[in-house]
């Protein structure tokens, strides 16, 4: 490990990844380090693995800038690199006529954000694609769909590594401070502790990013920057339910997340979730008591499942600038000159649609150092 380098971007998930991927070439030194053994091992590969279209988010918001541009680039990616994925479709189901006036206010702002492919469905057009599927309405995007996201971790990875960047995994940054125009970075790993100088810095460390501003002096309560953690638990479903449905289907949205959907992954299994709870302390343990809400949940479009064919399948956290009781926040994704810290690049809050947005996120994130 070099005493000066160029870049050092902090976390090796699909964020981070991604913008090795993007900002690594020949002349560049781009080291990236990552506390765990490998990469990819937190909130990359704890997710619904859709490839979102660009529905729900405000105007303007970088969620759905970013979200639109990237669902594009990704499925190139996927196709032109063979990652298993499935434009499958989604549809937004109504159960009451309130959730229908929420299907039309979602159509519209799908199309403000640049989503042209949306189409309101009546009751019988539903049932027509999905006959298994009670709904009042629904919104369908064909444009959505699943991908194998292990597989494009695995290739940003190599990507990376082939155009130069280095990876140092089981290495922990535990300081950063401001030493002339550049940063003296302090990292722990099994060998100690040691520090190397470096001109940029990206911020990509997930739940752990609003710290890691911290660390390099930023009043983070005041910036807005404090994370919350909300826990999304995901319930597989017994195998007689394969190929009932064939598309995404998810409910009318909650405050927190998209709301408990269906999702047939790539390898056949069907699974129910995320849900979405705020909770103090990060752990991925599937509560079952849970299950019944699960159940209850679904049983509004498909009123067949059983409670019995549940069993608790997995969880994830996402790292939420919004807490409990506050209206949408977007990504923070920001270059600190403005607090008199130039070379150093945030990225807080990057929670879905952040595997979507990934590549996307990587070119802004070029831009913005260029
Ligand atoms: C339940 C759930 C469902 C989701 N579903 C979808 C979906 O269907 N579609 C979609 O587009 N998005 C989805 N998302 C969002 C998506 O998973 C995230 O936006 C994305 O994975 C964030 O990637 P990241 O690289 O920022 O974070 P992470 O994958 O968490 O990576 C951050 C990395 O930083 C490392 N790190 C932290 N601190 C340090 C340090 N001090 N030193 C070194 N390394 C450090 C961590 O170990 C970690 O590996 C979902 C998220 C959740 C929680």
């Amino acid at each position: 490990m070099p005493a000066e380098i160029d870049v050092a971007i902090i976390g090796a998930g699909v964020i981070g990844l991604a913008i090795a991927r993007e900002i690594a070439h020949g002349k560049k030194e781009v080291f990236v380090f990552e506390r765990n053994r490998t990469f990819g091992l937190e909130t990359s590969s704890r997710n619904s693995e859709v490839i979102h279209a660009g529905i729900y988010y405000p105007d303007d918001s970088l969620k759905a800038k970013l979200c639109v541009e990237g669902m594009n680039l990704l499925y190139r990616l996927c196709d032109k690199n063979n990652i298993p994925h499935k434009k499958s479709g989604k549809i937004i189901v109504a159960a009451d006529e309130n959730e229908n006036s929420w299907l039309k206010q979602l159509y519209e702002q799908g199309k403000r954000n640049g989503v042209n492919d949306l189409v309101l469905l009546s009751r019988t057009e539903v049932k027509k694609l999905e006959p298994n599927v009670e709904a009042r309405a629904g919104l369908l995007s064909p444009s959505s769909g699943i991908l194998d996201s292990h597989s494009l971790l695995r290739l940003l990875y190599a990507q990376a590594s082939e155009k130069g960047a280095e990876f140092v995994f089981g290495t922990e940054v535990i300081g950063i401070e401001r030493a002339g125009t550049r940063y003296k970075v302090e990292i722990k790993d099994r060998d100690g502790i040691s520090a190397f100088v470096a001109h940029t810095v990206v911020n990509c460390a997930g739940l752990n990013s609003d710290r890691i501003a911290q660390l390099v002096g930023i009043d983070i309560a005041r910036a807005g920057y404090s994370l919350h953690y909300c826990k999304g638990e995901y319930f597989s479903l017994d195998s007689k339910y394969r190929n009932l449905v064939s598309r995404l289907i998810y409910p009318a949205p909650e405050q927190a997340g998209h709301g408990i959907h269906w999702r047939q992954t790539l390898d056949g299994r069907v699974l129910l979730g995320p849900s979405a709870h705020y909770v103090d302390a990060i752990d991925y343990v599937v509560d079952e008591t849970h299950k019944q809400d699960f159940c209850n949940s679904v049983r509004r479009f498909l009123p067949f499942i059983e409670l019995e064919d549940l069993a608790p399948e997995s969880a994830g956290i996402r790292p939420k600038l919004q807490g409990p009781s506050d209206s949408f926040r977007d990504f923070i994704i920001t270059h600190e000159e403005n607090a008199g810290l130039p070379g150093l690049i945030n990225l807080i809050g990057i929670e879905s649609p952040g595997l979507t947005a990934a590549l996307a996120i990587a070119t802004y994130v070029d831009r913005m150092m260029s």
